[in-house]
């Protein structure tokens, strides 16, 4: 759909080189999410999927990109980053119409306008809105309870169900999860209860709009009323904290944090990762954020997708009375896409359409078709550093020590360089990150240490079992 596979294969590199200049926790916040939509006359197009990104990559790296370009295939010469009309998920106000129900607002739509009325407190239903859009349907009505996520399901209600002026049990409540597990639906749960028929006020703000809001309140000079609006509310809920950047804006939260906190007020957190690994935080915020309730929610399992299942067909059924999905076909969904809520959310979506447009029955056959693509080998398991290099030095029968330490010596330097050559194919770690967590190493010795495993492996068979061995071990 975009571009040629050439060009995607330059785009490819051009985000590798990009991924290594600026190191991975940049890299996701600002470059993960784009996309090349084509070349042409020397200009690569790219797209964002929101205003902010876009308006921040312009303004911060638009050189760098280029010059990375310029590196990889040196006839784009110019980018021109647009912010796609990505679908999300705010229905309008009242859902009537039937087709209502699968309308969505490209989130890049949302105007700050003018800084009071985006800050202005949430107080009641979906008119006064002044964080980020809602969804009406991400409720706890809707959100289903399974094994990976009662504990965070439980805190969420507490934090809810909490009245104002009762002293607050936990602070942060913190939690985190991989994409889809439903981190954005428990929020906003939250606050849709918060915000009726309770007398407290709730603000959700993406880790986006907060950084929008500060960055433009500071250009317009009007910080001080910024902070007064943030301090005036009762829950601070604020979902995606990985894409909190900047200096300024991170001093700004971590203030607002303190001062919300400490007048007992509730802040709620959703990231993907637990505190500790929020690499561009400083120390104080990270511990500070570590000192409430963190929780992690793990991925749905099979039951509790074929429940969310049943609920959103049973939530279509209310528009499209025709529309049924026969209990063989629920579970072989629930069985075979495993990846996560969004894409069971996908997959009903689809046999809607189909049923809709075709008028045909939904049957197996029409869902192993319709969903074919969303059928994805298991999540292989998200391999930490620490873990090789413990399962490495136990392998190798040396010291995590000796492995960080500076040692040369051969029953050492084997062992390090093969557990540097793990760190790099199993995580997504880049190089300085890697040599960084290796006794601060320089990356070329990583890439020294991945080329040359990888020169042995081919000759050496019993190295080759060796790692495969520790693969084996650490993807379990
Ligand atoms: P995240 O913010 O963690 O990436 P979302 O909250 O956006 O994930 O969830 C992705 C999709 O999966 C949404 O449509 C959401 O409603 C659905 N989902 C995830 N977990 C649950 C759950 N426990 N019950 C019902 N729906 C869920
Ligand atoms: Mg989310």
């Amino acid at each position: 759909m975009t571009g040629t596979g050439t060009d995607q294969e330059h785009w490819a590199r051009v985000k590798d080189r990009l991924r290594a200049e600026v190191g991975d926790d940049i890299f996701q916040s600002w470059f993960a999410r784009m996309e090349l939509e084509r070349i042409d006359n020397g200009v690569a197009h790219l797209s964002v999927p929101t205003r902010f990104l876009k308006s921040w990559i312009a303004s911060h790296y638009t050189d760098r990109v280029v010059a990375c370009w310029q590196a990889e295939h040196a006839e784009v010469q110019k980018i021109d980053v647009s912010v796609r009309s990505a679908v999300i998920r705010t229905a309008p106000p009242k859902v009537k119409a039937p087709e209502a129900i699968d309308a969505r607002e490209p989130r890049s739509r949302m105007d700050l306008g003018d800084l009071r009325a985006a800050f202005a407190p949430v107080s009641t239903g979906h008119d006064a809105l002044g964080g980020s859009p809602l969804d009406l349907r991400l409720t706890f009505d809707s959100f289903v309870v399974g094994r990976s996520n009662t504990l965070a399901h439980a805190a969420a209600k507490q934090v809810a169900v909490a009245r104002r002026g009762e002293p607050v049990m936990f602070n942060p409540l913190y939690v985190h999860a991989g994409v889809g597990l439903g981190k954005t639906h428990l929020l906003q749960a939250i606050t849709w209860a918060g915000n009726n028929g309770s007398d407290r006020k709730v603000l959700y703000l993406t880790a986006e709009k907060f950084m929008y809001g500060f960055v433009s309140a500071l250009r317009t000079q009007t910080a001080l009323a910024f902070k007064e609006a943030l301090r005036g509310i009762d829950v601070l809920v604020i979902d995606d904290l990985q894409f909190l950047q900047g200096k300024s804006t991170q001093a700004e939260f971590c203030h607002t944090l303190n001062a919300l906190i400490d007048a007992g007020r509730q802040v709620v957190i959703a990231a993907d990762r637990p505190p500790t690994d929020l690499e561009s935080l400083d120390d104080r915020v990270r511990s500070r954020l570590a000192g409430g309730l963190v929780v992690e929610m793990g991925p749905l399992g099979e039951e509790l997708r074929l429940e969310i299942l049943k609920f959103r067909v049973a939530a279509a059924r209310q528009y499209h009375p025709g529309f049924d999905v026969p209990a063989p076909v629920l579970a072989f969904i629930a069985k075979s896409v495993t990846h996560n809520g969004r894409d069971l959310e996908g997959a009903v979506n689809r046999l809607l359409a189909h049923n809709k447009l075709t008028g045909q029955p939904v049957t197996m056959e029409m869902a192993e078709r319709e969903v074919r693509d969303l059928i994805r080998p298991q999540e292989p398991k998200r391999v930490k550093i620490e873990d090789i290099q413990r399962i490495v030095a136990r392998q190798y029968n040396v010291s995590r020590a000796d492995l960080l330490s500076s040692r040369r010596t051969a029953n050492v330097v084997r062992p390090r360089q093969v557990a540097m050559y793990l760190a790099k194919t199993l995580t997504l770690r880049s190089l300085p990150e890697i040599g960084r967590r290796f006794g601060g190493r320089d990356h070329t010795t990583v890439l020294h240490a991945v080329r040359k495993i990888e020169g042995l492996v081919g000759n050496d068979t019993m190295l080759a079992d060796e790692i495969e061995v520790l693969k084996r071990q650490l993807q379990e």
